[in-house]
């Protein structure tokens, strides 16, 4: 049995956040698994950049190395004293990169792979359980102390729990799974097999590629065109995916029926993936074009973009308008996503560090700024200043999406709605917040049918407050109801 002193403790409670997963299996060990998952991973950084991890297996033995910091510092293999993949042997493996939301970031204990101090199980995971109730009573009830777990560290625990008491790893993924509640792309791994699982609405992405006669399980398409694997296709939602010896068998564990998040679309994926057969940058520029469509911009003489994620929007605007495209904003290369970085105060001056106006191309316009999303405000407010300071006449903000309403609790990180801005405040009161001489959003309808995919397939609770996986006591949390 497992007690709480076989996981890694912090004095507080985190949950499970927006990460990539990825896996690879192999019959031999002819392809070099922990680095190919590293490269992976790194096509999946802009997932989570906290830390990183890998398990490898050789059939016999898993090892791990899981570190902070972004995945070409973590798996640096320059140095071969402090690593190099030798310490990942073996014929398949999962790795994940970490999203960090919480504000305590000295302590790496929920860098995933989740694993136990015998090794006989490790897991990663990608989704949040926002209500771990059930899985939580079901632990205690074996004396297993859950009050330092996060939820994937949960899941790890109940897996191994029908380990322990003779299940062979598919198996105890199919017991465990009635146990979670929540949104789960995840990945467990013994020393003889690999299990894919996800969660029956399928709320974050998660596909199946080839490559050289293995199998590979990624988060998002990008990161099997960086290793060059071959597509095959999406998990299902409800499905299980078992990769052994006898090759890949499917199971469906639930009934499934597919909600995607549809902020994966807007923000979080990254423009080269596809997402149920659409690629996200169309599905960006069309969320832009739309946006043209809805909005007026006869007084203007740009359209500039906001790098990275409003890029795409901002190039589908102006072809739809016929004003002209420029950059106006300039972002630093080397500075990863700046919003999860806890605290207001440094989250404003990141936005500086992070984009630099140009003035030449915007003194004295009448400029279109186009970003994806409205979550705080703050990089609105930001953006405004900044633009007015280099000599903007005019500031026009469109967002190619509604305004966030309603928090995540599926693994984005918008957890408390007062931080929501579109959840307590009009459109002309965000607008007088940010200090743009005008504000307009993208319709609903308008979003829905720019990704060209039916409403029934996504889920949009950010927008409408409809959770298609219940959330549970977490619900007390709505202070703002549904207009
Ligand atoms: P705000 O300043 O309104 O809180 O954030 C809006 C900006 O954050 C937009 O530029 C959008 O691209 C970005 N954004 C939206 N959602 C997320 C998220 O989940 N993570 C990160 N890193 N950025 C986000
Ligand atoms: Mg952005």
């Amino acid at each position: 049995m497992v007690g709480k002193e076989a996981y890694p403790t912090s004095s507080q409670k985190e949950f499970g956040e927006k990460c990539a997963v990825f896996g690879l299996y192999n019959r031999s060990d002819h392809l070099e698994v922990g680095r190919i998952t590293a490269d992976g991973l790194h096509a999946l950084q802009h997932r989570g950049q906290e830390g990183s991890g890998i398990a490898t297996s050789d059939g016999s033995t898993i090892s791990i190395h899981k570190r902070k910091g972004l995945v070409k510092q973590v798996y640096d293999d320059e140095d071969p004293a402090s690593f190099n993949f030798d310490l990942l042997p073996g014929n398949m493996a999962i790795g994940h990169n970490r999203y960090a939301t919480s504000s305590k970031k000295s302590s790496d204990c929920h860098l995933q792979p989740v694993i136990d101090t015998e090794k006989k199980l490790t897991l990663v995971h990608n989704g949040n359980l926002p209500d771990t109730e059930k899985v939580e009573k079901f632990l205690e009830t074996y004396g297993i102390n859950t009050s330092d777990l996060n939820d994937s560290e949960m899941m790890h625990a109940a897996i191994l729990h029908f380990k322990n008491i003779g299940a062979s790893l598919d198996e105890a993924v199919v017991k465990a799974i009635p146990l979670f509640k929540g949104a789960f792309s995840l990945l467990a791994m013994d020393n003889k097999q690999i299990v894919v699982a996800r969660d029956e609405r399928g709320l974050r992405p998660f596909s199946i590629g080839a490559l050289n006669g293995g199998y590979v399980f990624s988060s998002e398409t990008c990161a099997l065109d960086a290793i060059g694997a071959r597509y095959i296709r999406d998990i299902n939602p409800g499905e299980m995916i078992t990769a052994n010896e006898n090759g890949l068998r499917s199971f469906e564990h639930s009934r499934g029926e597919q909600r995607l998040d549809i902020f994966e679309f807007i923000y979080f994926a990254r423009p080269d993936s596809v997402l149920l057969g659409k690629s996200v940058l169309v599905a960006r520029k069309n969320l832009g074009g739309m946006t043209a469509r809805e909005t007026s911009h006869s007084d203007a003489d740009i359209v500039i973009n906001v790098p990275d994620s409003g890029t795409p929007g901002a190039i589908g605007y102006a072809q739809e308008s016929g004003i002209p495209y420029e950059e106006g904003l300039i972002k630093n290369r080397y500075t990863g996503r700046t919003f999860q970085r806890p605290g207001q105060d440094r989250r404003v001056s990141e936005v500086l560090q992070k984009l630099n106006p140009v003035r030449e191309v915007l003194h004295n316009k009448r400029v279109i700024v186009v970003d994806d999303s409205i979550v705080r405000g703050t990089t609105s407010r930001e953006l405004v200043r900044m633009l007015r300071n280099a000599g903007a006449r005019k500031i026009h903000m469109r967002i190619t999406s509604p305004p966030v309403k309603f928090p995540d609790y599926y693994g984005i990180d918008t957890p408390d709605q007062r931080a929501l801005i579109g959840a307590h405040k009009s459109v002309s009161e965000i607008c007088e917040y940010i200090g743009a001489d005008s504000l307009e959003f993208l319709s609903y309808d308008g979003m829905i049918s720019a990704i060209g995919l039916p409403e029934s397939m996504l889920s949009t609770s950010c927008f409408t407050g409809d959770y298609p996986i219940d959330i549970g006591k977490r619900r007390e949390e709505i202070v703002y109801q549904k207009s």
